[in-house]
């Protein structure tokens, strides 16, 4: 690339692009050069004295003290540091200069006054060097201003002083990424291999006449691989990989982002066929429409259409594929997606548990696993994370171990790993109360008891009042022991609610005062409800009627609610409310008729502050046996009657 030149044009055009420090220089050398014409210590009245006198000595300051008492000087001026004296022998004057003048010599004034000289003081060095004392700092002014301006313009690629350049923000490589790379996105990986092709034989194609998709459009969340992907198709196809992100575009000056997609697709052109790679895009392809902030929306404006501009001007003749990646689609400007833009889009998403394993078998290439590490276990328990999650759970595996000292990563390394990406770092430094550790270490026993009892709950797999991350005092952690499931029946979710109102209960039954600790579950509890009623059309108070659309959920968001009526919204209002009410009656009973096995639990949180689900599971069937209690398995009857009386005692209360 051409970087190096471009450093080089910087510095030969430094003053050029800055006027203002080249004369703040100039102005230096020039005042400097003066300075020492004139000689140090001059000031510009003896300049204009210097007719009358006919020669300057420059002697010690004894010889002038001495001169002074021979009676030869007509006068004398003072500077703090200076003494100057004229003498004035038969109209012949000669000037005396002395530097360094001793200011603690007290005679000197008495000496003067005795012998009648005139004599004066004069502050500084006169008037130039004045002038340079009151000047110097506007000058260190100016020139630390333009040195900032500089830098900052630098760091900005162009800007107020110098004109943008995109070098820096284009990044040119040729990856040796491959698809066996890129896995757990099989569809992707199949949509693009066409360009692949297209860019190894663009001939072929252009023969025929074939039309190729200029832009593609890579979409899906955070971390499932799109920029790997995008690698992939340069690697593959063996053709150079022009990136930029889009943030990068945009400037605070008008203009500038334009100019460096003039250049990143001038660059891509020079080298085709190759791959442009715009990271990112909803940075400048966001919906016009929706515009509105403040300042920047003219630049991102104008980097669009110039944009649009540049994929309108080649044809199917110039071997360049434009790859963008986004995790918002639904923000993209529709002139983006209009045919012969990105009219092609290819969904990136999560890898299902094939796709988790095969990633982790991509990631744990470069590392050494012990024996016992079954990679099957980790992708069971990793659903809903993305690969580069993925990638990361094997990293901090490979540190645990380590730190640890082990010679390989042992499973327990990966285990501890995905704990930690589910729930945060542990916080062992973090001291909490022995009140605290009490409620939260009932109110966790309460959802694991709550987990193992109901049908269509997650079993526990591990229960902590160690706490950890941000806000989580502590856990039960339930994790999926079959493959992810895409959906969900109606008693699974009721279940989930359950265990929800769990630990809220315990802390009812057990200790007989609530906390802030159970706001997140409540909240949780509540949108499950909630959605039941608007989205999955489950209850009465709707019907099959949909009250809210959701957009995109495999990007985790974005549902839109429908009109609906103020009746209805009351309805919905009284609906989450009883139900709610109702299952935590429920709950509480069941906790209460489990007393014995929930004291146990807390016995051991309390003692060893982590329980794994094998115990919680031991725990309660122990508490089953001693009490002639239906065993766990059979418990669903018991559940459904519990529910029933619990049904009848909430409306005895109403
Ligand atoms: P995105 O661009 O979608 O946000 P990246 O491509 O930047 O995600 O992924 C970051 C890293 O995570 C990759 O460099 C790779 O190490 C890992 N990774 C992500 N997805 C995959 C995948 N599908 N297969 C293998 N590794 C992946
Ligand atoms: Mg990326
Ligand atoms: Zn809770």
């Amino acid at each position: 690339m051409a970087k190096n030149t471009n450093q080089d044009n910087n510095n030969n055009n430094f003053f050029n692009n800055n006027p203002l420090l080249a004369f703040a220089l100039f102005s230096i050398v020039i005042i400097m050069l003066f300075k020492s014409f004139v000689g140090e210590g001059e000031g510009l009245g003896n300049m204009l004295e210097t007719n009358s006198v006919t020669q300057t000595k420059t002697v010690k300051y004894s010889d002038i003290k001495a001169e002074i008492a021979k009676g030869d000087i007509s006068s004398v001026k003072l500077t703090p540091s200076t003494i100057e004296a004229i003498s004035d022998v038969d109209g012949r004057k000669v000037r005396y200069v002395a530097q360094n003048v001793p200011t603690y010599d007290k005679e000197l004034i008495p000496l003067l006054e005795e012998k009648k000289i005139t004599y004066e003081g004069v502050m500084g060095g006169g008037f130039l060097s004045e002038l340079i004392s009151s000047l110097l700092p506007i000058l260190i002014f100016f020139g630390i201003w333009i040195f900032l301006a500089k830098k900052m313009s630098k760091g900005m690629g162009g800007g107020i002083l110098g004109a943008g350049k995109a070098d820096k923000l284009i990044n040119s490589e040729k990856p040796d990424t491959k698809f066996d790379d890129v896995q757990g996105v099989e569809e992707a990986k199949d949509e693009v291999k066409e360009i692949v092709d297209f860019l190894k034989f663009p001939e072929r194609y252009m023969e025929l006449g074939a039309k190729i998709p200029k832009g593609l459009l890579l979409v899906g969340p955070p971390g499932t691989g799109k920029t790997l992907l995008a690698k992939a198709v340069a690697g593959e196809a063996s053709v150079p990989f022009f990136s930029v992100s889009g943030s990068g575009f945009i400037e605070m000056f008008v203009g500038v982002g334009a100019s460096r997609v003039r250049d990143l697709f001038a660059q891509a052109k020079k080298e085709a066929p190759s791959i442009i790679f715009i990271d990112e895009i909803d940075a400048i392809g966001k919906s016009r429409a929706s515009g509105g902030q403040m300042g920047g929306n003219d630049e991102r404006e104008q980097t669009l259409n110039q944009l649009l501009a540049e994929m309108d001007g080649f044809g199917t003749d110039t071997p360049v594929i434009v790859l963008a990646a986004t995790n918002r689609p639904e923000t993209l400007d529709a002139a983006l997606l209009r045919a012969g833009r990105f009219d092609r889009q290819v969904l990136v998403d999560k890898p299902d548990y094939d796709g988790r394993l095969a990633i982790l078998k991509v990631h744990s290439k470069g590392v050494k696993l012990a024996q016992n590490v079954n990679l099957k276990i980790v992708a069971k328990q990793t659903a809903g994370l993305a690969g580069a999650d993925l990638a990361n759970i094997i990293n901090e595996a490979a540190l645990l171990a380590g730190r640890f000292n082990k010679k390989e990563i042992e499973q327990a390394d990966l285990l501890e790993a995905i704990e930690r990406s589910f729930v945060g770092l542990e916080k062992k430094n973090r001291k909490i109360s022995d009140v605290e550790k009490r409620i939260v270490a009932y109110h966790e026993s309460g959802h694991a008891l709550m987990a193992e009892l109901s049908k269509g709950a997650t079993r526990v797999t591990k229960v902590s009042i160690v706490p950890r991350g941000l806000g989580a005092l502590g856990y039960t952690l339930h994790l999926p022991e079959d493959e992810e499931r895409f959906l969900k029946q109606k008693y699974e979710l009721m279940a989930e609610i359950d265990v929800l109102l769990a630990g809220r209960a315990a802390e009812e039954v057990f200790i007989g005062e609530i906390s802030t600790g159970a706001g997140n579950d409540l909240d949780r509890a509540t949108a499950i409800l909630k959605d039941m009623i608007t989205v999955f059309g489950m209850t009465d108070i709707a019907g099959l009627m949909v009250l809210k659309r959701s957009q995109n959920s495999f990007l985790g968001g974005g549902a839109i609610s429908t009109e609906y009526s103020e009746k209805m919204a009351e309805d919905i209002d009284t609906y989450i409310r009883s139900t709610l009410n109702e299952r935590f009656h429920f709950v509480k009973q069941t906790l209460r008729d489990y007393a014995q096995a929930i004291e146990n639990m807390v016995g051991v949180l309390l003692d060893v502050e982590v329980i794994e689900g094998k115990k919680v599971r031991e725990i309660i069937d122990a508490y089953e046996t001693e009490n002639n209690l239906p065993t766990r398995l059979a418990h669903t009857e018991k559940i459904a009657k519990a529910a029933a009386k619990a049904k009848e005692e909430a409306e005895a209360e109403q």
